[in-house]
């Protein structure tokens, strides 16, 4: 195999390559946080312009590393002139490779925090884009407050040296550009949270007020932070596909990525300082995300527990293998075309029986090998999220929701910690005692797993849960998942 450089990319015959020139393409987004997801998503579709040419030549990538991590990817991206190989695997088995060339420059903030900071500061600097994850934020999930508390956030609130946090670079290279007259950039968040954009905002708006009021209101003012709707399943690299990419692709990457074909970004139409022309390239621009949220949290993220609770009883290990299993395969579409989906927002552009079938599809690749555990996890945090909301929508709207009152049914079931064959359920949530003890006391007070305001709202108290919720428990406990499955499917 060749090692991967852009002096090697002629040579390369097993995996596509930029086509387009890299040398006349010039950073205009510095992206944070370049991680699997990052480079399977953003990167994929910026490399997609690059080689649609038509002006895009302006909008290449710098990625910047803050934390300690990070060094790992500039000792893999540095050396390799910022490429990087992506390996698609589809449910069918098929794989496909392709050297991504967005990337053109790579920093490591503590080698040298002045000169990211004036690479934010630049005026060919338009979008400052980030995934540094929900924990980047600095916000507390129970009151979404920032938390001014974090040790790093203090030392860049006194300002005494290099900035530490995502919010004290970019609070200083704004501070820049707006005593040299340079426009403020664009924040573009493409973490996976609810209204992303709002919580950019709300972030970087409260340290810069700490920091600097005038400031501040200037941000306020002038800095625009789009809401966008990310999906792509992108595992952390597994150790074995270096050694697989150098044996198809002929490609010796020093840190390759792995991500299933399907890809999705939804994105807010509102820069302040232009943008790339992203509808060239597939991604939806729209004035309102929220619909598209809302689709993917009541089909995806709600499917997945309608899903892994039922499996889990049914000691499945993996998803994929659950989700070829026709009952639980019925359950999955039953509940998002009969429950989930009335409760949507129209999705303009969306055919949403297609999405349907292809969350099935999703759902059913082995090459990701998502687990039924990783699906029941923290479902205390996820089933109030996800479930308790269409349950709610539901009945105000005096229809029924059966699968899902089965669903949390299962969970219940699942907590008692035996599956159907009497295998341990380990449960791995904060409430996890808790959650046991009401499994189990349910056995003689029946809404007593339910009756919880902060995770069930006022549910215990409304009989169109409550009846075929106890009935599922009741099922399940008597006769098993299986025939619990059936007899609601067949109904
Ligand atoms: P990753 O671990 O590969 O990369 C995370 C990156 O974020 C690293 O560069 C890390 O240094 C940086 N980071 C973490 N905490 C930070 C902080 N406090 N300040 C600054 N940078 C910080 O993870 P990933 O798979 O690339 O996922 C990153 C994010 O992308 C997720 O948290 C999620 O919001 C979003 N996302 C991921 C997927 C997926 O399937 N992996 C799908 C949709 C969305």
């Amino acid at each position: 195999p060749v090692a991967l450089t852009a002096a090697a990319l002629p040579v390369i015959r097993g995996a596509s390559v930029p086509a387009y020139d890299r040398a006349a393409v010039r950073p205009g987004i510095v992206h944070f946080g370049v991680g699997g997801f990052h480079r399977a998503h953003q990167a994929v579709y910026v490399d997609r312009l690059l080689a649609a040419g038509a002006g895009a030549a302006g909008w290449g990538i710098c990625g910047v590393g803050l934390r300690p991590a990070d060094a790992a990817m500039r000792d893999a991206l540095v050396p390799q002139d910022g490429l990087y190989t992506l390996t698609l695997k589809h449910p069918d088995g098929a794989v496909e490779t392709s050297v991504v060339g967005a990337i053109v420059d790579y920093l490591y903030a503590p080698d040298d925090p002045e000169a990211v900071v004036e690479r934010l500061a630049a005026p060919e600097t338009r979008i400052v884009s980030l995934t540094i994850t929900e924990g980047g934020y600095n916000f507390s999930a129970t009151t979404g407050d920032f938390d001014t508390e974090n040790p790093d956030v203090r030392h860049d609130l006194e300002a005494n040296g290099a900035p530490r946090t995502v919010f004290g670079y970019v609070t200083e290279a704004l501070r820049r550009r707006r005593a040299r007259g340079v426009p403020a950039f664009t924040v573009m968040s493409c973490d996976n949270i609810e209204g992303n954009g709002h919580v950019a905002r709300r972030t970087f708006t409260a340290f810069a007020r700490l920091a600097d009021p005038g400031l501040a209101a200037w941000i306020e003012g002038t800095v625009r932070f789009p809401n966008s709707m990310v999906d792509r399943i992108t595992p952390a690299t597994p150790d074995a596909l270096r050694a697989e990419v150098a044996a198809r692709a002929g490609v010796d990457d020093r840190w390759p990525v792995v991500a299933e074909p399907y890809t999705q970004w939804v994105l807010e139409d509102d820069f302040g300082a232009g943008r790339p022309h992203f509808e060239d390239v597939g991604v939806q621009v729209v004035d309102d995300v929220a619909p598209y949220e809302l689709m993917k949290l009541r089909l995806l993220n709600a499917g997945h527990q309608a899903l892994g609770h039922f499996a889990r009883l049914l000691g499945y290990e993996f998803v994929h293998d659950a989700a070829a299993d026709p009952d639980v395969r019925t359950l999955l579409r039953r509940y998002m075309q009969d429950e989930g989906r009335p409760t949507l927002r129209p999705v303009p552009g969306i055919d949403v029986d297609d999405y349907i079938d292809t969350l099935l599809e999703r759902f059913s690749n082995p090459a990701i090998a998502d687990t039924v555990a990783r699906l029941c996890q923290d479902a205390s945090d996820r089933i109030p999220k996800w479930l308790v909301p269409v349950i709610t929508a539901r009945l105000d709207d005096g229809a029924a929701a059966p699968l899902v009152a089965a669903v949390v049914a299962a969970w219940t079931r699942g907590c008692e910690g035996t599956d159907d064959a009497g295998a341990p359920i380990v449960l791995n949530d904060r409430h996890a005692p808790d959650l046991a003890e009401r499994a189990s006391r349910s056995r003689s007070e029946p809404l007593a797993f339910v009756a919880v305001p902060d995770l069930f709202g006022d549910l215990a108290h409304r009989p169109g849960f409550t009846e075929p919720y106890l009935a599922a428990l009741a099922s399940l406990r008597e006769r098993g998942a299986r025939a619990t499955l059936r007899a609601l499917l067949a109904g």
